[in-house]
């Protein structure tokens, strides 16, 4: 099988630069170069793209997204360690690789990158989600991003993808959804990673839509599913008293059975109500 490009090895860069992988940082590499160029594939296609990656840790999923064709990667990695590596990789796609060295919850990256822009990324698992939503919640829609390509455990992609009905369905599920054709598009197995995690993991492929699959204001959304979810085993009349008095004529009137639960409740129904409650706001 022949190399994705003419750079050594992921075992032998992690052994010369020592980088022994470190739990606080949620760090799960990716080595087989098939595979991370596998998952570049699936982000669409490259050229003409500029990518966001944030934690590139040796480099992995960095190469396969340049040998995948990205116009530009840019590479928010908090590892010191990993630098020298990523550093490699760069002088072998002059100009196509800029590395940051930071903290993505810190950094705002939108000024070293030029449209269009797709996020791809294998994340560290104990950040994934806050820069998900994140992701998800701008202050405008369309995001500044096109599409996401992420490596989250499968529980997660699971919880972004689930349809009513289900245990996984709730607030991160209808965000994703809202706003964007989410998917679970492969799972892996822990022994894909070095070292290998006690889950499996999943990549999900996230598509921007033009605008929100329903119209509603986002707060209200928001403070309505919140309500809904954070008591999901209570019967909607209930766990949506405190936002009006009317609660129960109102989810009548857009067709949601007051005796229903929030896990039965789809996208569509709870954009509605987020409308009325908006038109008639009780308190
Ligand atoms: N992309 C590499 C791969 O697939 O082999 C590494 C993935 S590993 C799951 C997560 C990476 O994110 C590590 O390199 C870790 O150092 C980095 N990281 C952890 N927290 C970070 C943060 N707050 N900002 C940027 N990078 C971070």
């Amino acid at each position: 099988m022949s190399a994705i490009d003419d750079l050594p090895p992921l075992r032998d860069v992690i052994a010369r630069h020592d980088l022994r992988a470190k739990k606080q940082l949620g760090q799960n590499f990716l080595l087989d170069l098939n595979l991370t160029a596998k998952i570049a594939r699936q982000a669409g296609d490259l050229s003409g793209t500029d990518v966001l990656e944030i934690g590139p840790g040796p480099g992995g999923l960095t190469r396969g997204l340049l040998a995948e064709g990205a116009r530009h990667v840019l590479a928010i990695e908090k590892d010191a360690r990993a630098l020298p590596a990523l550093h490699e990789i760069a002088e072998a796609y002059p100009g196509r690789l800029t590395i940051l060295h930071g903290d993505a919850l810190a950094i705002d990256p939108s000024e070293h990158l030029t449209a269009p822009i797709r996020i791809a990324a294998n994340l560290p698992y104990n950040i994934g989600t806050e820069l998900l939503i994140r992701w998800l919640t701008p202050p405008e829609w369309p995001p500044f991003w096109q599409s996401l390509t992420l490596m989250f455990q499968k529980e997660v992609a699971e919880r972004i993808v689930a349809k009513p009905g289900s245990k996984a369905y709730g607030r991160l599920a209808l965000l994703a959804q809202w706003r964007a054709d989410a998917q679970i598009v492969m799972t892996l197995p822990p022994e894909a990673f070095v070292p290998a995690p006690k889950v499996h993991s999943a990549v999900v492929q996230l598509t921007a839509l033009p605008q929100p699959r329903y119209p509603a204001d986002p707060a209200v959304l928001s403070r309505v599913t919140a309500a809904a979810f954070n008591q999901r085993r209570k019967m909607l009349r209930a766990s949506l008293r405190g936002l009006h008095p009317d609660i129960e004529a109102m989810l009548l009137q857009v067709e949601i059975k007051p005796t229903a639960r929030a896990e039965e409740i789809d996208l569509a129904r709870f954009c509605a109500l987020a409308r009325l409650l908006e038109r008639n706001p009780g308190r």
